[in-house]
């Protein structure tokens, strides 16, 4: 038996949002938060936020990076490296008006060099 709202059991079956992170997962930090490189592990990780977006999908930029914390330099680098970004470090408004604002990062996937698993794995190895 499920608690949810019907309005939020269809939203969660056709919700597309992937959040990502910046550094080692985007970007192979070089020095922080100024320096970053691209590794082939990184490259795959673009190609898939590319492809999810252009399957519909809504990416949020998920990072501890914050204004006058080398933000502009992660949001810099999507710019250059083709990421299409379209929110940072918040909900979209209709998981918000669904369920609230929380501190939490809310998305169907997520990608971050801490994840367990192969991906998780690949990216600390390689990434
Ligand atoms: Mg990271």
């Amino acid at each position: 038996m499920s608690s949810f709202t019907p309005a939020q059991m269809v939203y969660e079956k056709k919700r597309k949002t992937l959040a990502v992170d910046f550094d080692n997962t985007l970007a192979h930090v070089v020095h922080f938060p100024d320096k970053s490189s691209c590794t082939w592990m990184n490259r795959i990780v673009h190609w898939y936020v590319r492809r999810k977006k252009g399957q519909g999908w809504t990416i949020i930029l998920n990072t501890l990076r914050e204004p006058h914390k080398g933000l502009s330099f992660a949001l810099d680098f999507c710019k250059e490296y083709d990421i299409p970004i379209d929110y940072v470090n918040e909900n979209i408004p209709e998981e918000i008006a669904l369920w609230g604002d929380s501190r939490k990062i809310s998305a169907k996937r997520s990608i971050d060099d801490t994840n367990i698993g192969l991906i998780g794995f690949l990216l600390r190895r390689f990434g």
